[in-house]
């Protein structure tokens, strides 16, 4: 059985100039996700790349039924996430958790520890004692339980936050966890620790993660699966391990090029932050910056199409 899987995903946004255009038909629309398929597997970690404006963030929202789409289906465990009975919606909802990068816009300032982990199973209506509390803090490593209980997020480090928020997520006995930028925030000792605990988590739980970032070295780390998005589209899909040793996008080239070693940056990350807008290049989305392109990538947009085994390209070099 399929787990979770993104079927033609769009999800398009009107254009609106001057406030006459709220009472007209928008003529402009940004495509933030544009035709998107995507498969997560039961248990893995699957990184999601990109740059700002890329469509990540907004994809995995609609994964986890928190945006509706333009257009398009998701799938969890063979079911429309948005076709399910009262029932079904709320063990999906259970089941399919988000964390954020900046923990401090998602804890409620007023809670302690034991208060916002308590949460979400009083807006479930699941029974617990505070036992289950201590547990999932054990987990995430905030030891021992009763130092960490009665503080508010003010009183913890960030590392101590985005934990709190973790275990928050895990409390509901998840299968699948959206961890957006999670290390974004935190410092620099912290960063591989927190991603040391996600794996940990992934392994002893089984929970399946998407890890949304724009820096491919967390993806590198503890990934299974990877893929790349560009402007709306994923253009670039592998085992982990496929894609860092031999990226065949020259976006994907690009990006990566920084990352000669594994986990190390060598130098900038060689991307530009861009932002959404309307005017998406027609043909190969990534002709006008790219070196090899061909007539053919200026008028056709090519499909993601198997190069290797299990890695897939959208690029005319790999026919
Ligand atoms: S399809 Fe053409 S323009 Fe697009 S990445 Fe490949 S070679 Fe470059």
């Amino acid at each position: 059985m399929s787990f979770l899987k993104a079927v033609n995903i769009k999800k398009y946004i009107p254009v609106r100039e001057g406030i006459l255009s709220l009472f007209t038909k928008p003529k402009k629309w940004i495509r933030l996700v544009d035709d998107v398929t995507l498969e997560i597997n039961a248990g893995e970690i699957h990184a999601l790349i990109g740059e700002a404006a890329s469509g990540k963030k907004a994809l995995s929202r609609i994964l986890i039924g928190l945006k509706k789409p333009s257009g398009g289906q998701v799938l969890y465990k063979n079911k429309d996430i948005f076709r399910m009975t009262r029932d079904e919606h709320r063990v999906m909802r259970r089941e399919l958790q988000i964390i954020f990068g900046d923990p401090f816009s998602s804890l409620n300032p007023h809670f302690t520890v034991k208060e916002i982990i308590e949460e979400p199973l009083r807006l479930n209506e699941i029974e617990y004692n505070d036992s289950i509390i201590e547990e999932v803090l054990g987990e995430v490593d905030l030891t021992p339980p009763n130092e960490y209980l009665w503080r508010k997020p003010f009183q913890l480090s960030g590392i101590e936050r985005q934990k709190t928020s973790l275990a928050r997520a895990l409390v509901l006995d998840p299968k699948f966890i959206v961890a957006d930028e999670p290390v974004s925030l935190l410092d620099t000792p912290y960063k591989d620790s927190f991603l040391e605990l996600i794996k940990k988590i992934n392994r002893d739980r089984g929970i399946a993660f998407l890890l949304i970032t724009s820096h491919p070295q967390y993806a590198f780390q503890i990934a299974d699966r990877i893929s790349i998005m560009y402007l709306g589209k994923i253009i670039e899909t592998s085992r982990r391990r496929d894609i860092m040793e031999n990226p065949l996008h020259p976006y994907t080239q690009r990006l990566f090029r920084n990352y000669k070693e594994p986990y190390k940056i060598t130098g900038e990350i060689g991307i530009t932050d861009i932002h959404p807008s309307p005017d998406i290049p027609g043909g190969c989305r990534y002709h006008p910056d790219c070196p090899y392109a061909m007539d053919k990538c200026k008028v056709e947009e090519p499909r993601l199409m198997e190069a290797e085994n299990g890695h897939r390209v959208a690029c005319y070099l790999h026919e």
